[in-house]
């Protein structure tokens, strides 16, 4: 099988959703980056994202929607009824110097992704995984959503059996309204309850399609692996998928601002290396993750496990350089703890695997052969 492909952009660098954003920070191109410096990626693996056109972003969002993003993008600034049609120009969805070129060039990259397995293989677009994007909205930091563009690109081929795996800390909504009830998608989603969207409930089965997991706080390493090996892997598995799709978002992970959940990042390894063998087609996404360190540090390690390359222990000098040039203004930011700056590899998070949790896994599993 040929090697897995890396999917980036430069667009990623320097554009920022403002500085009071969750999303201020660098993420891909710290990726990027630590990655060169790893020697992990080179011209062979690596594909220069290309930006959507609006023709192909009319597959899933409205055209009147991409018209008033694009209005957006090139005024920078949005009317009150703009504001209230389509939630661009608020607090979680700003007006910024990219606002449609940047999830534009997301979503191109995961449509290229799921083109470039047609014929098998894995591919990573870290900077996909904007799963609340609506059709004709933006919501919690998505304008776009280049997960439900993905999949639509490859049911577009004639595949018909597709896992989509979130992991990430909050409810991927906008996928799942989007294939609500079809027998062709298969969604599986873990996230931390009692949380913005509010969507995703244990007993919300999106018409036969989903399987939602809410977890309590403080979700530890132990209760990620029972869930992976409990639910998502013989959930994906008894769907036979000809393509899985997991959104890796990392925002679970113990220091992340926006969650409560206390995941190491060896979790979400852990579930890329189970899960990257599962079909012959695999795309993995980003998603979410705020701490500028964790992110970079996860999502490279994320790369390391689909070519099955060591992660080293302590990283070299000129990796380090790239941790040490973060910055970040948050408390945390002023004093970062030193393995945010020499290792990739996190402390694995042990716990006991609390009972409500293996209740919860008892009521879901019994619905895997269905
Ligand atoms: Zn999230």
């Amino acid at each position: 099988m040929q090697n897995p492909i890396f999917i980036g952009s430069e667009i990623y660098r320097h554009s920022t959703y403002g500085s009071k954003h969750p999303l201020a920070i660098p993420r891909v191109s710290t990726v990027m980056d630590l990655c060169r410096a790893l020697g992990w990626i080179n011209s062979e693996n690596y594909r220069v994202s290309p930006r959507a056109k609006p023709g192909a972003l009319h597959r899933f969002h409205t055209p009147d929607y991409i018209d008033a993003l694009q209005a957006a993008e090139r005024a920078q600034s949005v009317s009150d009824d703009v504001r209230s049609t389509y939630a661009l120009g608020t607090l979680s969805n700003p007006v910024f110097p990219e606002m449609y070129r940047r999830p534009a060039t997301a979503a191109g990259g995961s449509m290229l992704g799921a083109e470039l397995i047609r014929d098998g293989g894995i591919v990573y677009n870290p900077a996909g995984g904007t799963h609340h994007g609506l059709p004709d909205r933006a919501n919690g930091f998505c304008y776009l959503n280049d997960p439900v563009l993905a999949i639509l690109t490859l049911l577009r081929m004639g595949l018909d059996r597709i896992v989509y795996v979130d992991i990430d800390a909050h409810h991927c909504d906008g996928v799942e309204a989007a294939f609500q009830g079809l027998e062709t998608v298969r969604m599986i989603s873990i996230h931390e309850a009692r949380r913005w969207p509010f969507t995703g409930k244990l007993d919300d089965g999106a018409g036969g399609a989903a399987f939602n997991l809410p977890v309590s706080r403080n979700l530890n390493d132990d209760e990620f692996g029972a869930i992976l090996d409990q639910l998502i892997l013989p959930a994906a598995e008894a769907f036979k998928p000809q393509a899985l799709v997991l959104q890796c978002g990392a925002d679970a992970v113990a220091e992340d601002p926006l969650s409560r959940l206390a995941l190491s990042n060896n979790s979400h390894w852990k579930a890329v290396a189970a899960l990257k063998g599962l079909a012959p087609r695999v795309l993995v996404l980003g998603g979410g993750g705020y701490n500028p360190w964790s992110v970079g540090r996860l999502w490279t390690g994320v790369w390391a496990t689909l070519n099955d390359l060591d992660i080293p222990e302590v990283l070299e000098a000129d990796a380090q350089a790239i941790l040490d040039a973060l910055t970040w203004n948050r408390a945390a930011g002023r004093n970062p703890p030193i393995h945010w700056l020499r290792t990739l590899r996190d402390a694995p998070n042990h716990g006991p695997i609390r009972p409500e949790l293996k209740e919860d896994l008892r009521r879901l599993t019994g619905r895997i052969s269905q």
